[in-house]
């Protein structure tokens, strides 16, 4: 960056993690746990305060905020970044004390407040690029939240940057950090009409310099087995339990499409839950891949172990119902190239090398994409999520709010 930045994204970030914001996949309500709005009015009132006087908190949970134009043209796209406000469900979240390791030099990191967590370069291999930076962790009793902190306070500061560097050109540019983006559900309730933008970028990736353009496509699917009661005392020829054939299906599923025994762009099926009694038994799926086409192949596998299984319990009967869950981003993002092309153009502006990646998962970005705003995911930084021993440091933090500005002048310079 040519402009002199006065960083501003590690306090924020500090400040940020030690609100708790755990997100809960029981709950019914939107947000799920109302101390997520605890952050969400915080950042209101920063944004407030920074001179973005539109920014606001919804009934759900949502903020929502406008930079707006500072630029001549006037047909420059509307943008938006993107967080999530929400921590995991899998990891504490409550009490969180940051802790900056300054100028790390390859040492172990024992966290405090439980000694037998140690971050050792040979479980977290990405420290090996953090020599004489600053690290942060949590102090060993909870998660971090840089999942998604990091973002949060990025986007902030950018938008801090923004308001005080008028140099630094652009078009409209919207906020929105959302909930419950763990439990799914983060943009279930985003009100696209009133964010109006035509792309967007979630600042929610891993290592510094990747862009991801692409997720999984998901199904979910629910076997239900429907078996044979008896008295177990008179059984002999006559019970056929729905639970035995839900074990032996779940037994059978070739080990080549399952989530251990796949990697890189090798699809699954992955057994997620199951109930039942003699009776009657259901087994939940998740099924994954990034060809959206075999997704439909992976169901029918489930279809033909349970044909194979149920040809020994001529009675039973099963049932099974597939349901879309999200799709993989890039087919929108393709119709677009510019969205994912300024993306890394920014990050190799910011000086880094660009690397296009996929994820092993979802994003809110997924999502948004078939809504209708096309939502690649730039890295935040944030590593060894959902645990006691995440990290993130204060450089790659930087890179990300420089990265935020490139992306918004990109944008203007080619409108
Ligand atoms: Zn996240």
């Amino acid at each position: 960056m040519d402009t002199p930045l006065n960083f501003t994204v590690t306090e924020r970030f500090l400040r940020y993690v030690t609100i708790d914001t755990q997100s809960d996949p029981e709950s019914k309500t939107c947000p799920s746990t109302e101390k997520q709005k605890n952050l969400g009015r915080l950042l209101v009132e920063e944004l407030l305060a920074i001179g973005v006087s539109d920014a606001h908190l919804d009934e759900h949970g949502y903020v929502y905020a406008t930079l707006p134009a500072n630029t001549d043209k006037s047909n420059v796209p509307v943008i938006c970044f993107c967080s999530h406000m929400d921590t995991s469900p899998d990891c504490s979240g409550e009490g969180v004390k940051p802790l900056v390791h300054k100028n790390y030099q390859g040492q172990d990191l024992v966290l405090p407040d439980d000694t037998t967590q140690v971050l050792k370069q040979q479980n977290h291999p990405e420290l090996k690029n953090q020599i004489g930076n600053d690290v942060i962790t949590a102090s060993g009793t909870t998660l971090l939240g840089a999942d998604n902190k990091a973002g949060v306070a990025e986007i902030m500061d950018a938008c801090y940057q923004l308001v005080n560097h008028p140099e630094l050109k652009h078009g409209t540019i919207k906020i929105l950090f959302t909930p419950d983006e763990e439990i799914g559900r983060g943009v279930n309730k985003a009100d696209l009409q009133k964010l109006g933008a035509f792309a967007a970028y979630t600042v929610d990736g891993e290592t510094a310099g990747n862009m991801e353009n692409e997720t999984f496509s998901a199904d979910g699917a629910k076997l239900t087995i429907q078996g044979i009661s008896a008295h177990p005392g008179f059984a002999k020829g006559q019970m056929q339990s729905a639970l035995k054939i839900a074990g032996q299906i779940i037994a059978t599923l070739p080990y080549e499409l399952s989530p251990e025994g796949t990697e890189g762009m090798q699809g699954f099926v992955h057994p997620v839950g199951i109930q039942g009694h003699v009776e009657h038994a259901t087994i939940d799926f998740i099924i994954r891949d990034f060809d959206e086409d075999k997704l439909s192949q992976h169901a029918e596998v489930i279809r033909q172990t349970a044909n194979e299984v149920l040809a020994n319990f001529p009675d039973a009967v099963y049932q099974l119902h597939i349901k879309p869950q999200y799709r993989n981003m890039k087919a929108v993002l393709d119709q677009h190239p510019q969205i994912v092309a300024y993306g890394m153009e920014a990050i190799r502006r910011a000086g880094l090398d660009a690397k296009l990646c996929s994820i092993r998962g979802g994003t809110d970005g997924s999502r948004l994409s078939y809504m209708g705003l096309p939502t690649p995911n730039i890295f935040a930084g944030e590593h060894a999520f959902h645990g006691k021993q995440e990290w993130v440091s204060v450089q790659d933090m930087q890179k990300v709010v420089e990265t935020i500005l490139h992306l918004c002048q990109v944008w203007e310079e080619k409108s």
